[in-house]
């Protein structure tokens, strides 16, 4: 009985279709929970897209829906419950039959508001029928504190009630919210905790008795819809911020997580960053090495751990996504200005990347005090770190770090082209054979080389088995140093813009 191939014009039709069993009414939640039952059947994607759910999340979904419950998604941002609730569209049906132009998309069968009724009565069985497509019956809003009734459920209008000579409760003196209007659909509020507690009292109310006060009057709304909720797990929790009628009206709380495995992170970063860029066109090729794609998401696995990054706020998927977006885009200036056609990214074009970072998390008191390039810097030092040690595990890495302790320096930083990057590093005996380790033999293009030289660099000096300076000079870690001052000497260091440093005695 798929309601898709049916499509009556008219009331006196649909009632026909549904009295043969051609056409099934059902609410929202049976609509949903049945057509979920058929694709579990067929075993089709449930939320395709959606990755590293499949055994946690996806499964409490689905049994939320089957119980039709409402629910709501918990879990710090960057964790795809947007994204979620807008794919629970695709369990709707792919049309239903509404009152034409009606603002509540009123059941022909059984409209609720007056002027549907009005309708049914003066046209009877020749009423049309419209079809409203899946995608217009997902409402979503963003709670804030200032969202008021008149937003969310509606309000009373006097004047145009004064003016037709209706009762002031009357339905047609009613200006519709978005909750009504999501009235066989699906509602979505994200950030519930947001909501004004008189808010989320109208919310229940509509809810579990169908009706609401507004402005003092009773309004009667007895509405169809699956309602979906999301927010942060602390301030869900925290008391007094959901009113407990509204919590137990929530049938289902579900908890979403980060990505649980690199690989797993690193499959939606490769989903959804933008790298796709007309290369031929602009005669470019984007080549992007497996271990730059690992720092980039091991930088956000090392920023959720980092004691200096607010936990309560998390770092969201979208911090990787970002970066490696910006990543690229550095190497590819540099290509772009080298007139290199291969555009590969390198480590150092992390460092780079800091504008898609420091915005992507909020630090705690420690974190502000260092600065938030000085944190992220330092995530990405350690993320190279674990990263190279997974490539370099048994490999030797004495042969270079001597060149440097017997007293060589290199500038080399993000900037350089290729080849001139691949002359100043081919003085340093064993680190090409270093790069030729992880892929990057005599006779790849010039830019694959050098990225993996600089990997080998830049793991070098994660692993602070060599040092760098601010002006990207690779040199030991063993410096000759001035004679230390002597200890009675009070030695303040006070911080200045631009990294400067001035020493006061
Ligand atoms: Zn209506």
């Amino acid at each position: 009985m798929s309601p898709s191939n049916v499509r009556p014009s008219t009331l006196g039709e649909l009632r026909a279709a549904v009295n043969s069993g051609a056409y099934r009414q059902r609410t929202v939640k049976d609509e949903v929970r049945e057509n979920l039952i058929a694709r579990l059947r067929n075993r089709t994607a449930i939320f395709p897209g959606i990755i590293g759910y499949d055994e946690t999340v996806v499964p409490q979904i689905v049994n939320a829906v089957l119980s039709r419950h409402n629910f709501i998604l918990l879990g710090l941002r960057g964790q795809a419950k947007s994204r979620i609730l807008r794919a629970l569209t695709d369990l709707l049906d792919e049309a239903i039959p509404v009152v034409p132009g009606c603002e509540i998309h009123d059941n022909p069968l059984a409209p609720l508001c007056a002027a549907c009724r009005a309708r049914v009565r003066e046209e009877g069985e020749a009423l049309p029928v419209a079809w409203l497509p899946r995608e217009a019956r997902y409402v979503e809003k963003l709670a804030t504190p200032d969202v008021t009734i008149a937003d969310m459920i509606g309000d009373l209008d006097p004047i145009k009630a004064a003016r037709s000579g209706l009762h002031l409760a009357d339905e047609l003196t009613m200006h519709y919210g978005l909750l009504p209007r999501a009235n066989r659909g699906i509602f979505a509020i994200n950030e519930l905790p947001d909501l004004a507690g008189k808010i989320q009292v109208g919310l229940f109310n509509i809810l579990q008795e169908g009706d609401v006060q507004i402005k003092g009057y009773p309004v009667r709304l007895p509405l169809d819809v699956l309602m979906v909720f999301s927010a942060n797990p602390e301030d869900y929790t925290a008391r007094g911020k959901i009113i407990t009628p509204l919590k137990d009206r929530i049938g289902s709380e579900i908890r979403t997580h980060y990505p649980a495995s690199r690989q797993h992170a690193m499959a939606i970063t490769r989903q959804e960053a933008w790298l796709a860029r007309h290369e031929k066109e602009a005669g470019l090729a984007i080549d992007v090495p497996e271990y730059v794609r690992e720092v980039v998401e091991e930088v956000a696995f090392e920023a959720r751990q980092d004691s200096k990054v607010d936990k309560r706020s998390g770092v969201s998927q979208r911090l990787p996504i970002s970066l490696l977006e910006n990543v690229v885009s550095n190497a590819e200036r540099r290509a772009v200005l080298a007139g290199e056609s291969l555009v590969v990214p390198r480590i150092t074009d992390i460092y780079a990347a800091l504008p898609a970072i420091t915005g992507k998390f909020e630090l705690e008191y420690e974190g502000e005090l260092r600065g938030a390039d000085n944190v992220a810097r330092e995530i990405i030092r350690v993320a190279v770190g674990s990263v190279f040690t997974g490539y370099f595990a048994g490999a030797d890495l004495r042969q270079v770090t001597e060149w440097f302790d017997l007293g060589g320096t290199l500038n080399v930083d993000d900037t350089l082209d290729a080849k001139e990057l691949l002359k100043r590093t081919g003085q340093v005996q064993g680190l090409h054979e270093l790069a030729a380790v992880i892929g990057a033999k005599d006779g790849a293009p010039a830019p694959l080389v050098a990225s993996a030289v600089d990997f080998v660099l830049e793991g070098l000096y994660a692993q602070k088995k060599i040092a760098r300076s601010d002006e990207w000079r690779y040199q030991a870690t063993e410096q000759p140093r001035r004679a230390r001052p002597a200890p009675e000497s009070i030695d303040r260091e006070l911080p200045l813009p631009g990294n400067k440093k001035k020493y006061y005695n």
